[in-house]
């Protein structure tokens, strides 16, 4: 099975898509990829997903990456006496390090290292920033400050600190234990929450090491001071809109965004666009004229990927959510603008072989209309110098590695295939010219260029291009 679209689509699994069924008519409406979000996913419910998304893998012949989305270190408020509490623009509260609030006029706060933290005159947010406090004055203990914004409060609300970096580590022991429940299943990518400082990208590293690759959450103001020390550690990068538009003025996000992309192209790591993206379709069989647009930007931007929440996990329209993804990032690839935007934004190759030829293989591939560019890759480094050239021509990643091509299958217009290694150059040109014919890219007597390392099986060495005809092919060998 082959896609033609070249940003993928990484949809959330949760309550409306947790069967077999449902996750295969996902993954036929489009989704490249699923998330399994550990804030409101059990082990056992982690377990399941890993097991239906690999059962569909073997039956599909295709690989599929899972990303598990650890929650990170999210600040809540207590339990308030009385459940909820009412606040008014200008009111003083009082704000403690407790669990639960004994007096009706104090707001409980469970974290010391937010009382450490704060310093006069930062805000604190209150359940998606609905409420907005000013500090005025700290303790170890409490706080007092001054709301600005109406609103209600309610027990185990979310917290988020936009002005303070909180000296808390990068993982919670609830993290690690969901970290280990997930490499001990063998999942592809892990990604962190609430990441506030480069060292905290380099605990996760340490903790997953190489057993899968580690994609970081964008969603605080400090993440993006940081952004090219955090790039450097990490595998790839989301644009977490949800928590960065409560963190920052909302306004600032689309640059912001832009931003991040352009960040994590030029760098050549993959990046997902996340968050309300289809919202209204949570509810609604279609969504809003804004989503559609919101969707198709993110498209234009050269985004990897974009993603689905609560559309695809909890509601009543997964299956159209994705087909919708679908069809809005086939419909922009083919517009006749795509091209030139998103080649306006290409990035000069590094001072490297691999980025050298690369470049080459972009202009080659161009110049003689070649139908596919075809990679071998171990590692998938070489993939993704290849799928940062945003070349109009499909990018097929051959690889030995199993993780490897499932790993890949977030970045922008890789169809990766997953087969043993070549056994010498001949080898090499033939079965690319044979994968391109059998996967529908290029037909007998049409053009591809090849790529790879030689000599062979010396990772991160490409230094070879060479363009190939298609021979005459039999539609299967009896061999396969
Ligand atoms: P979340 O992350 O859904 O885990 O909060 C995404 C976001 O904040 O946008
Ligand atoms: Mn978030």
């Amino acid at each position: 099975m082959r896609r033609r679209r070249k940003t993928k689509i990484l949809a959330t699994l949760g309550p409306s898509s947790n069967t077999p069924e449902r996750i295969r008519a996902l993954f036929e409406a489009g989704a490249d990829a699923f998330r399994i979000n550990m804030s409101h996913t059990s082990h056992a419910g982690l377990a399941d997903f890993h097991r239906i998304v690999r059962g569909l893998e073997e039956d599909v012949g295709r690989p599929i990456g899972i990303l598990v989305d650890l929650q990170g270190p999210k600040i809540r408020l207590g339990e308030l006496a009385g459940g909820v509490r009412e606040v008014h623009k200008g009111d003083k509260v009082h704000l403690v390090r407790r669990m639960t609030a004994d007096n009706p006029s104090d707001i409980p706060i469970p974290h010391a290292e937010v009382f450490a933290a704060l310093q006069p005159g930062e805000a604190l947010l209150i359940d998606d920033g609905k409420v907005r406090l000013r500090i005025e004055s700290v303790t170890k203990e409490s706080a007092e400050a001054v709301v600005e914004t109406d609103g209600v409060l309610k027990d185990k609300k979310g917290v988020n600190l936009p002005d303070t970096v909180l000296p808390i580590p990068a993982m919670t022991p609830k993290d690690r234990s969901d970290l280990d429940a997930a490499l001990h299943l063998g999942v592809d990518w892990i990604a962190l929450s609430f990441v506030q400082r480069p060292d905290d990208v380099a605990e996760l590293k340490k903790a997953v090491g190489s057993r899968a690759a580690c994609l970081t959450k964008i969603e605080k103001p400090r993440a993006i001071e940081w952004l090219s020390e955090i790039l450097d550690l990490s595998d790839a990068l989301m644009v977490a809109r949800g928590d960065l538009g409560v963190e920052l003025p909302v306004q600032e996000v689309p640059g912001k965004q832009k931003y991040i992309t352009r960040m994590a192209r030029k760098a050549g790591k993959p990046v997902v666009v996340a968050t309300q993206m289809l919202e209204s379709m949570i509810t609604a069989p279609v969504p809003t004229r804004a989503e559609v647009t919101d969707v198709a930007n993110a498209v234009f931007d050269g985004a990897d990927a974009v993603m689905l929440s609560a559309e695809s996990a909890a509601g009543q329209f997964p299956v159209e959510a994705v087909s919708m993804m679908d069809s809005i990032a086939m419909t922009v690839e083919g517009d006749p603008l795509y091209l030139s935007i998103i080649n306006s934004q290409r990035n000069a190759p590094e001072a490297t072989t691999a980025d050298a030829i690369m470049a080459a293989v972009h202009e080659v591939t161009n110049t003689i209309h070649a139908r596919a560019i075809v990679c071998w890759t171990k590692s998938g480094s070489t993939a993704l110098r290849a799928s940062r050239e945003r070349s109009d021509a499909p990018i097929i990643a051959l690889t030995p590695t199993l993780e490897v091509s499932r790993r890949l299958s977030l970045a922008w217009g890789l169809h990766c295939i997953y087969t043993e290694d070549a056994q010498d150059l001949d080898d090499m040109v033939d079965r690319a010219a044979r994968f391109a014919f059998l996967a529908g890219f290029a037909k007998p007597g049409e053009r591809i260029v090849v790529t790879a390392g030689v000599p062979l099986r010396t990772p991160g060495a490409t230094n070879m291009l060479r363009v190939a005809f298609v021979g005459p092919q039999k539609e299967r060998a009896n061999s396969e």
